[in-house]
This record gives structure tokens, sequence and C-alpha cells, in this order.
């Protein structure tokens, strides 16, 4: 997610309630065998949430992932503090489940749970559930330019309609895919609008990663000048603790994050690092590589759930070659089905709260 476009690039090829907690069941082996027994996925998202509430929530610098992408003066202030969250609106409540008792020995560390106990009655319906997934940057403003010279447009383009094939493919026949046109700021009021319109559940921008342009380094690739980082690598998950359901994405965040791990994956830590200046982040989970960025406009004035993916680095020679593969964008979207189907999974009802 780059904001620099440089106009002599050239595409070379193919444009070609949730209700504060997170339920900690990974789709396709939930209920493995008989009874609760605790899946190894699920001892992971466990870990993870545990590491997350142990770790501060730092107050936010603004970052370098690109300056159109905020809406605010760059001198304005992330909040000290978060404010509380607010119930996610779900498809609709049904009928509440019955009462059952979860064998919690089993589980582990079930203290660190950072979600607040809350009645076990709200269950998402997949047919209903309406995902907005936003293709990140626009024809006419295509993001960053990657080491052999194509815009991440292109691989934000391909990647998000896997996630939507893969989507419906799970029943979540309401994925929207949000394409947008214009300059990148204009971009930013539409995408928000459009999502907020559509009345989305839950919102997922899709992006590629760059470096800052400090970090670039000249090459030739097809007898064309082209710059690379190989410095770099890896995906991450980016919230905004300004969105009006700030604990809801990133209880959505920390998913993605676990499933990007899980599919083996590292998230880039780039971020963290004093090198980065102006472009660090705090990182909120030092696991699942889910950092903060509050005044990203689409994070922050989006009405629902809402959470940015850079899928990983496209200005990084080797790791370009893996985001243009089709078996990347497999392990990816699949990886981002997979947390949906947490998200949204009705047996949260049953099990309750930990
Ligand atoms: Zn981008």
């Amino acid at each position: 997610m780059r904001a620099k476009v440089r106009a002599h690039a050239v595409m070379k090829r193919e444009q070609k309630s949730l209700r504060g907690r997170v339920g900690l069941l990974s789709s396709g082996r939930k209920f493995a065998g008989s009874g609760f027994g605790v899946s190894p996925r699920r001892r992971t998202i466990i870990a993870a949430m545990a590491a997350l509430v142990l770790l501060p929530i730092e107050v936010s610098d603004a970052g370098w992932l690109s300056d159109v992408l905020k809406g605010s003066p760059k001198n304005a202030k992330p909040p000290k503090h978060v404010a509380p969250p607010k119930r996610a609106v779900l498809a609709r409540p049904a009928a509440s489940p019955k009462p059952h008792t979860v064998k919690l020995a089993a589980l582990g560390p079930v203290a660190f749970n950072p979600y607040p106990l809350k009645p076990a009655a709200t269950i998402c319906d997949p047919a209903k559930f309406r995902i907005v997934l936003d293709v990140g940057h626009t024809a006419e403003s295509e993001g960053a330019i990657s080491a052999r010279n194509v815009a991440e447009f292109v691989f934000n383009l391909r990647l998000a309609q896997r996630i939507e094939e893969k989507l419906k493919a799970e029943g979540f026949a309401e994925t929207r895919l949000l394409l947008t046109e214009g300059k990148a700021r204009a971009s930013l009021v539409k995408r928000v609008a459009a999502a907020n319109n559509l009345h989305a559940n839950l919102f997922l921008s899709i992006h590629h990663d760059s470096v800052p342009d400090s970090f670039l380094e000249k090459w030739e690739f097809e007898g064309k000048k082209s710059h690379f980082s190989d410095r770099f690598s890896g995906y991450s998950v980016f919230v905004s603790r300004n969105n009006p359901d700030f604990k809801t994405s990133l209880a959505f965040a920390e998913l993605v994050g676990t499933e990007m791990k899980a599919q083996g994956l590292q998230y880039a830590r780039q971020y963290t690092q004093a090198i980065m200046g102006r472009y660090q982040h705090p990182l909120l989970n030092k696991e699942t590589g889910v950092y903060s960025y509050d005044q990203l406009v689409v994070l922050r004035s989006t009405r629902m759930p809402a959470v940015l993916l850079e899928a990983g680095s496209i200005i990084n020679r080797d790791e370009e070659l893996k985001m243009d593969s089709a078996e990347r964008r497999d392990i990816i979207s699949s990886g981002v089905t997979a947390a949906v189907k947490v998200f949204c999974d009705s047996r949260w009802a049953i099990l309750g709260p930990l």
C-alpha cells in the first residue's frame, strides 16, 4: 500500500456481533471426533488471544502506509485510550441455543480471555452475513509498483477475487467485491460510503506491501529500470482504534493473523523497527502480526468492524513471485475464509464465552 504512484509505470502483465469476542473454533476441524476436544488450532488461537491481552496498546504514530489513506491532518492525535466497544450488528439474532457446559479445564489459561462475558444468543447466518472485500487502490491510482513493475492494484484485485470465490463457496453469498474508481483520496470516501450504504457486517481491505522510497534499490527487469527491496517480507494486519467497533475489528484481525500464521506465513516485522521512523506502528500482537493504524480512513470511518490485510510484499523480488502465484492466493484466501468462518460461527453460541 503506497501512496506514491509512478506515472510512468506500465502494467506488464494481465490486468489480469460478533459481540466483542472471538469464536475459538477453527473451520473444518471443529468438533473433530466427539465432544468438545480442543484442536491444536484452537490452542493456537487461545494462545494468540492470551498474548493479545498481555500486550499493552500504545498510542500510534501515523504511518507510512500511505498518507493519502489518512483523512486527517498529519498532526491529528490518536486516541489516548480505546473507547468502549459497541456490539456489531450481525445478521439476526437467532433462538437462544441450549446452554452447554464446556469443560474449561481442557482449554488452558482461560483466564486470559480478553473479551467480556456476554449472553450467548447471537448467531451469524453465513447466507446473510455481508462481507465487503475492498480492493485496495484503483486502476487510475494503482498503489505500489512491484519489483517487476506490476501495479499493486492488479495484485489486490486478483487476490480479492479469489477470496470472494472461496467465501461464496462456503456459503457467504452476500460477499461483495468493492471496486472503486478515481483518484486515491476521493476513492477513500467512496469506499467508506459504499461499505456503510451496504450495511456491511465486516469490511476487509486487501493490499500488498512495499517499502518507503528510502529503502528502494535499483535493478533492471526485462530491460527496464526498476526498483526493489529484498529487505522485508511478510503479511501484516491493521486495525484502527478509532473504528466505532474497534474491539470487534481487533478480534477479526486476530483471526486473520492467526490463520495466516497457521498457513505457514510470517508477518512483516519492520513496522516495529526504529529505522521505519514515522512509518512505525504499534504491534498489538507479536504472535499474529496485528498492528494498529488509527488514521486510516477505511478503517476508522467505516461503521462496521474493519481490517486491512497487507497480504505480502511485492517490492521483495522473491516474495513478489510468490504473491503472483495462484498457490499463494489460494493459501491466503483459505486463511481469510477460515477466519471469517470462525468469526461467523454459530457454534460460538453453543460454546458460550470462555
Ligand atoms: Zn496499498
